[in-house]
């Protein structure tokens, strides 16, 4: 730990733990508990997990998804949605959830799910996204009740290799007023431009929604164009690539292209995903994250954990590895997570809310208690 100034960084574990969190990128079927797996495979006469053990299954699943075989990645969401087909499956998977994150120090979190890989065994669309808010609405309750506070809201992602996204969109409105707060498409990038789901785009706009899209990530600068200039999305998912429109001259000076400029002049969102970029090579290495540099030009960076039992993440570690790299101390972080909450899909004075009751006075306790204990060690 270094001081430099009052600035402490890395900031110790248990007060990033402690620190409150809003997470907008996180999908539930990337973030089963390996024991829910487990269970959920026996009720269902599910024949193929890998393992029958929770350790070894939750290492089987980081393996696979550090292993750059993208078979071996895409296999692991094929258990996570093998096991959840029914409506208890779903509700489980999100009680848990929200349990989980609320443990992580999660103040706020939008949770994406793809409805359409969920029909298997005849549930309806209605029927999945009520069983999912209904296992939210059960975890915040428990969680109010035992004296913290999480909120819930829903993304309700369309799977851009298929062709439902319109009839997802329509559903994601449907809902809007019982905790889904906005649409997403996710999947295999290259070779499934956004503008291929357009139709979808411009009825939520018409529908004043809100809607993300994933894009540069697997593919680069076009499929972040398309997503800002034709889809017209709010916020991007990951959007690491767009780095690629930035040129870092010999003497240290950047140069931003027009695309990049008007991404960060528009301060539109980056869902920015650091252990599961360099886990797909998105990015060489969270040391090499293009999260700090982007950070340093002004751009609205958030962090995020994207599938928690895929990269064996959580907030708190997401932060953890920001904070080692980029030496980033309490009002680092704490300016990351005002940024989320900035960027959140729910109201802007729920948001602010969140942000002036819960943010700002536990950062400014946990501040408190960092330098307390710096000058209790001089
Ligand atoms: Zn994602």
């Amino acid at each position: 730990m270094a001081v430099n100034g009052g600035h402490i960084a890395p900031v110790p574990h248990d007060l990033i733990l402690r620190a409150p969190k809003a997470l907008l990128h996180d999908h539930l079927d990337g973030g089963l508990r390996p024991q829910t797996i487990i269970d959920l495979a026996e009720d269902a006469g599910y024949p193929d997990l890998p393992a029958s053990d929770a350790a070894s299954l939750a290492r089987w699943f980081t393996e696979a998804a550090y292993s750059g075989s993208l078979e071996r990645y895409l296999e692991t969401f094929r258990h996570t949605v093998g096991v959840t087909q029914t409506a208890a499956a779903l509700h489980r998977v999100a009680h848990e959830c929200a349990l989980d994150l609320a443990a992580d120090g999660v103040v706020y979190a939008e949770i994406r799910y793809a409805p359409e890989l969920h029909v298997q065994q005849g549930l309806s669309l209605e029927e999945i996204v009520e069983a999912v808010l209904a296992g939210f609405a059960q975890g915040e309750r428990e969680v109010s009740a035992a004296g913290q506070r999480i909120r819930i809201g829903v993304l309700l992602t369309a799977m851009r290799t298929a062709m439902h996204s319109r009839q997802i969109a329509e559903l994601a409105v449907r809902y809007r007023d019982m905790g889904v707060v906005g649409f997403d498409i996710a999947g295999a990038e290259a070779g499934f431009p956004p503008t291929r789901h357009l139709d979808a785009f411009e009825y939520l706009r018409r529908e004043n929604a809100h809607f993300t899209i994933h894009a540069g990530e697997g593919f680069g600068l076009p499929s972040i164009w398309e997503a800002i200039q034709w889809c017209g999305a709010d916020r991007l998912g990951h959007g690491v690539r767009i780095v690629d429109d930035l040129t870092v001259h010999p003497d240290g000076r950047v140069e931003l292209g027009r695309l990049a400029a008007y991404i960060r002049d528009r301060r539109i969102p980056l869902e920015m995903c650091p252990s599961s970029n360099v886990q797909t090579g998105a990015a060489r290495s969270i040391a090499e994250h293009p999260l700090g540099l982007l950070r340093r030009l002004g751009f609205r960076v958030t962090v995020n954990t994207d599938n928690r039992l895929m990269s064996g993440t959580s907030m708190t570690r997401e932060m953890e590895l920001l904070s080692e790299a980029f030496g980033y101390g309490l009002a680092d972080l704490e300016w990351l997570t005002v940024n989320a909450m900035k960027s959140a899909f729910i109201p802007f004075d729920e948001r602010l809310v969140i942000i002036n009751e819960q943010i700002k006075p536990q950062y400014a306790a946990l501040k408190a208690v960092l330098a307390d204990r710096v000058t209790g060690r001089e």
